[in-house]
């Protein structure tokens, strides 16, 4: 499922061709995927935007998109499971499960392509009616900031790091990821976490983000692809998640695979200790 960085990494790819396009129509061929509007709406409203830019919000990609009378609307997209686009010339055959397309002014087409189907786009007037809940982006906030997010929460620390209210883009890869890094076990509880290993956590996020993104992601399956089908070289990097059986890179101990909070989690059972979580609670 992409993350942060696989859903940063789509934003970078797609910038080039599309920021200063028009799109001059869409076609919806599976309405559900449109989550705001109806399907009729969105395809009738969109048709003659301009998109002057393209970020990402979390695991949202956000069109920033402009009309000639000045109005501004933004369209946002969750990739979810299997989500993902790709551009072609419009006319070389969509396959079946490009169940969303724009058409732009130079005779392109941008396609969302989602086996799974369980993607979601909104058009709106104002991006937090979609995305105005999330907690922080990660490599946007201070050390500081870091802190004062544990502030209010307690819990295990993987189900947290997953939790998008508390920071955003962190999935199940990343937070296995970070928490090897950051040498916690999955199941520390957020509020016994000294100022050390909040430190800890905090860098090992922003070391393992910024290096997925450094390398376009990871493609553990054939799910994940960058824009037009290129893989994400990560998966050459992960240090855990899907290692179980594997020696630890730092101590040799074999890798385990458990699940937290319906999560497969894999963790270094000796750098991630059990015994330190239980002195501890
Ligand atoms: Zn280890």
């Amino acid at each position: 499922m992409p993350e942060l960085p696989e859903v940063e990494t789509a934003v970078r790819d797609l910038r080039p061709h599309l920021l200063g396009r028009t799109i001059t129509g869409a076609t919806v061929r599976w309405k559900r995927t449109v989550a705001i509007p109806s399907a009729t709406a969105f395809v009738k409203q969109i048709r003659g935007y301009k998109i002057t830019a393209l970020t990402r919000r979390g695991k949202h990609l956000v069109f920033h998109l402009h009309s000639k009378s000045k109005d501004r609307k933004y369209l946002l997209v969750h990739l979810r499971m299997t989500g993902g686009f790709c551009i072609d010339e419009q006319r070389i055959r969509r396959d079946k499960h490009m169940h969303v397309c724009f058409q732009l002014d130079n005779g392109l087409e941008l396609r969302f392509r989602d086996p799974r189907k369980f993607g979601r786009m909104w058009l709106v007037d104002d991006p937090d009616q979609v995305v105005g809940k999330l907690g922080p982006e990660p490599l946007d906030i201070s050390l500081r900031e870091f802190h004062r997010l544990f502030e209010t929460r307690r819990g295990n620390l993987k189900p947290l790091l997953l939790n998008q209210t508390f920071i955003a883009g962190i999935g199940n890869i990343y937070a296995d990821e970070s928490l090897w890094y950051a040498r916690l076990h999955p199941l520390r509880r957020a509020e016994s976490l000294t100022q050390d290993e909040r430190a800890r956590l905090y860098r090992a996020i922003r070391k393992v983000l910024t290096g997925a993104i450094a390398v376009g992601g990871t493609s553990i399956d054939v799910m994940y692809k960058r824009v037009n089908g290129m893989s994400g070289r990560f998966v050459e990097s992960l240090r855990v998640f899907d290692q179980e059986e594997r020696p630890c890179r730092r101590c040799g101990t074999v890798i385990e695979k458990t699940v937290v909070g319906q999560r497969g989690t894999h963790f270094c059972p000796t750098c991630q200790s059990v015994r330190l979580l239980k002195s501890i609670t």
